[in-house]
């Protein structure tokens, strides 16, 4: 069983008493260890998955229907007060902008040792400690002086730093990172790639990696996950996804970045993603598609299967139509629904 498994999820916004999908029946598995990586431009869904994951999408957005099963539990179905040891201490998050994560009034040290204590993971006493613990294993300098700066006085890189410190005070089994990278400069993303890299290997993380840059997924990747207008269209192990790309979205993205370097902003595909309630008929990536042909634009094709770990969702690779309806299940904050005496 994998460690986190994300099954059918739809979330998105209610909008004059209408719901608009912006993740769409997105499915995916993380295991122990290992790096899966969430790819897509932006405005694809990619932030809503992880917010959704963690339970932080707030009204009007929502979460229509699916499972989010960590370690057997379903965690959309869990009280908020389950949910909260769950949050940050189990699987912790860490954002895309460090700047507006930390607070600006307390220094690095307090947030930390802040944290330590909400989850009960240290003392009064013992919080400074580990807290300088922590940021040795980032690689932050002088770490006992780091801990008393405010966040302004810390460049990019050791912003990012100390919330990577924050996201591993409680141990987590699971770190989602949401564009860790993508507010620092080249140098300095290298910097932070390789210590995620790192502290997953060392610490046995599994690690999912939002980005909108496939450098990124090429050095960090053992899986990827390719998503465009709310849905995963293909996934696979990193190797093939590169070598040998099924989606012609996924073949876009990569002919966008030659060499793969890394923070290289993906442009190439003419157009753009479309917006939640404006989503083209049949398959949302028709309009931009050089492969498209008759079937396209009359429903979103469905899974094909080619083993080994990949999927893609593309008429190109076999004519499975996506089911009409959204997978049944009971709503993930509503009651469970009771069988009717007259059904039953
Ligand atoms: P990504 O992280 O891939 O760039 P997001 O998950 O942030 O994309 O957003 C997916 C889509 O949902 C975007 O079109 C975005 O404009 C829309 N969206 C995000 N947040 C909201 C919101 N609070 N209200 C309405 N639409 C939103
Ligand atoms: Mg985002």
């Amino acid at each position: 069983m994998p460690l986190l498994s994300v099954q059918g999820l739809t979330t998105g916004f209610l909008t004059a008493g209408q719901f608009v999908p912006a993740v769409i029946d997105v499915s995916f598995a993380l295991d122990k260890g290992e790096t899966l990586c969430l790819v897509g431009e932006s405005g694809s869904g990619k932030s809503l998955t992880a917010l959704s994951i963690m339970r932080l999408i707030e009204p009007p957005g929502r979460i229509e229907h699916g499972r989010i099963v960590f370690k057997g539990r379903d965690l959309l179905q869990l009280p908020e007060r389950e949910m909260q040891p769950v949050r940050g201490a189990e699987i912790a998050l860490v954002f895309q902008e460090p700047m507006t994560a930390l607070n600006p009034v307390f220094t690095v040290g307090d947030q930390i040792e802040e944290t330590l204590r909400v989850h009960g993971r240290a003392t009064r006493r013992t919080a400074r400690d580990r807290a300088v613990e922590l940021l040795e294993a980032v690689r932050v300098p002088e770490p006992g002086r780091r801990l008393r700066e405010y966040p302004h006085q810390l460049s990019g890189g050791l912003r990012q730093r100390a919330l990577i410190a924050m996201a591993l005070a409680c141990d987590p089994e699971v770190v989602i990172a949401d564009e860790p990278t993508t507010a620092l400069d080249v140098t300095i993303q290298a910097q932070i790639l390789d210590l995620l890299r790192d502290l997953q290997a060392r610490l046995g993380l599994a690690l999912l990696l939002v980005t909108h840059d496939l450098g990124v997924v090429a050095e960090m990747a053992d899986r990827v996950a390719v998503m465009y207008a709310g849905r995963i269209v293909e996934e696979s192990p990193v190797g093939p996804l590169f070598s040998d790309p099924k989606h012609p979205y996924t073949r876009g993205l990569l002919a966008s970045i030659p060499g793969l370097v890394p923070g290289r902003r993906l442009k190439a595909i003419p157009g753009t993603v479309p917006a939640p309630g404006t989503l083209p008929q049949g398959c949302c990536f028709t309009p931009r598609c050089p492969s498209r042909f008759e079937p396209c634009p009359s429903a979103h094709p469905g899974i094909t299967d080619f083993g080994g770990g990949r999927t893609v969702k593309c008429y190109l690779h076999g004519r499975a139509v996506e089911p009409a309806t959204a997978p049944p299940g009971p709503p993930p904050h509503g009651p469970v629904p009771q069988p009717c005496p007259e059904q039953a």
